[in-house]
């Protein structure tokens, strides 16, 4: 069931336009604080690239460029919790945890709701303040501020990748 990359293309060696999957990924990069990301697909949750006319996940390719073939039952994940990121040194081959794996199997996990366009977001990010983010992006101020947070871009403290961040600090009214 689990198709490795290198599998499925027969190696990275697929040219498009002149161009290897690894150079059109790098000419695609969008650096955003730690990680890599892409200004491919952005509306996926996790970024594609078509090889052979498969879309194939790019932090898929990244880490089997970087480590060979994901190993059967495996799957990329991010130390970074970014599933826009394709930095090699945020992915490592992991399993999904019991829970995950029943929830696939009975077919109640649900798709991931379209993201925002995060590198819109992060891009307008020095030069407005997240009101006029949220009003040109078209969506809530709540989403921009969770986008720059995750990014390590929150003004005034810079927020590093730990899984604390997310759980929201009680603020006093
Ligand atoms: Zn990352």
């Amino acid at each position: 069931m689990i198709r490795t990359i290198a599998n499925e293309i027969g190696c990275f060696m697929k040219r498009k336009h002149g161009l290897l999957p690894m150079e059109r990924i790098a000419r695609r990069r969008a650096v955003v604080g730690e990680c890599w990301e892409t200004s491919l697909s952005p509306n996926k949750v996790y970024p594609q690239l078509k090889v052979s006319g498969k879309n194939l996940a790019i932090h898929r390719i990244v880490f089997e460029a970087h480590n060979g073939p994901l190993a059967e039952g495996m799957h990329v994940l991010h130390h970074c919790d970014n599933p826009r990121c394709h930095r090699p040194e945020h992915l490592y081959a992991g399993t999904l945890s019991e829970n995950m794996h029943d929830m696939w199997a009975r077919g109640r996990h649900k798709k991931p709701t379209p993201r925002i366009d995060r590198v819109a977001v992060l891009a307008l990010a020095d030069t407005f303040s997240q009101k006029e983010i949220a009003a040109r992006v078209g969506c809530t101020q709540t989403a921009v501020s969770a986008i720059l947070r995750a990014a390590g871009k929150s003004r005034g403290r810079a927020t590093s990748f730990n899984k604390a961040t997310k759980k929201k600090a009680t603020s006093p009214k």
